[in-house]
């Protein structure tokens, strides 16, 4: 009987890798908010990488044509610098990421990575350039390994665990009692937030690309589990360039240099501290969201 049920339910695994599958690609779709817009140009190059350099230079861009949301956005982060973007809700950051990774064309202004545009080269180049950690990673049905490796075709276990390790899930995965072959997701173990989130950091570092977007966890982690996330994400971001888009302040006043985006445009630059002092936009939110944490009962920094 056994013997008859192993197909069905080879059957039923491949059904559910199939339909996990497409729910990662509809998760994927949903928070990249986008359609496939942009193509190749005919004979484009490979986008080569020296130093990995992202500029914005006067970037127009709307999704529909009577309504502009970046309205000449310039800026540069130099190869290996950490930046952070902040900014009002609606501002444009999640915008610039997808335009980052060519979800959409610019209507005007260049984006250049390493002094290439994004547009005369490969899509596929550009993307494997980039790594994105989203606020809500998606797990496959499959195991721990697999999910981790899922980040490169051709990733060996040696490399698999050298990104578990940096990922900090080592701790989990020794505890495990199949390890790296621990089935996780809807059918098997099921995971935190933030555990997921250190499979997705796991997951960027198999790919290992030279630049890095993160999209600040919003979601429901606790503060301390947080903590350790970011302390993780520095570690990942270092020797990297790398631009995180943040919601909470207090997450990113160590960034090299933080932009504050507002109405599409670039209001302000500058450190923590810099900003602070000049007393615009940034310590004006800086100042509701301190007094926001401090009713919320949390000590505020
Ligand atoms: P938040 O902090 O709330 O996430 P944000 O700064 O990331 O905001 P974006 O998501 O970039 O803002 O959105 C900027 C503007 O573009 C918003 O007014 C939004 O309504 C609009 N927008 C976003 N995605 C689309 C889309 N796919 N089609 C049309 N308009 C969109």
């Amino acid at each position: 009987l056994t013997q008859l049920f192993r197909p069905l339910d080879m059957l039923g695994m491949v059904y559910r890798t199939i339909r996990q599958g497409l729910i990662d690609m509809a998760e994927m779709f949903r928070l990249m908010d986008t359609d496939v817009e942009v193509s190749d140009k005919p004979g484009a190059p490979a986008l080569i990488i020296r130093q990995p350099s992202v500029a914005f230079d006067n970037v127009m861009f709307g999704y529909d044509k009577d309504r502009t949301i970046l309205n000449g956005l310039s800026f540069e982060v130099p190869a290996g610098r950490n930046y952070a973007v902040v900014g009002p809700s609606g501002a444009g950051k999640s915008t610039l990421a997808r335009l980052l990774f060519r979800f959409y064309d610019p209507q005007s202004g260049r984006i250049l990575i390493d002094g290439q545009d994004i547009k005369e080269v490969t899509q596929a180049s550009v993307r494997a350039a980039i790594g994105i950690v989203p606020q809500d990673s998606v797990l496959f049905n499959d195991t721990i390994g697999y999910n981790i490796g899922y980040g490169r075709e051709d990733a060996t276990q040696a490399e698999i665990e050298m990104a578990a390790r940096g990922a900090a899930l080592m701790g989990l995965i020794d505890r495990l009692p199949k390890r790296f072959d621990t089935e996780v997701g809807e059918r098997g173990l099921k995971l935190s937030g933030g555990e997921k989130q250190r499979v997705a950091i796991a997951r960027t570092l198999v790919k290992n690309p030279p630049i890095l977007v993160l999209d600040e966890a919003t979601s429901a982690l606790d503060t301390r589990t947080e903590q350790d996330i970011l302390t993780t994400l520095h570690r990942v971001a270092e020797h990297r360039t790398s631009i995180s888009i943040a919601h909470r302040l207090s997450t990113i006043s160590d960034a090299d240099r933080i932009l504050v985006l507002n109405e599409g445009r670039l209001e302000e630059s500058g450190t923590h501290g810099e900003l602070l002092r000049y007393g615009g936009l940034y310590a004006e939110m800086w100042s509701r969201q301190a007094a926001e944490a401090e009713e919320m009962g949390e000590a505020a920094e």
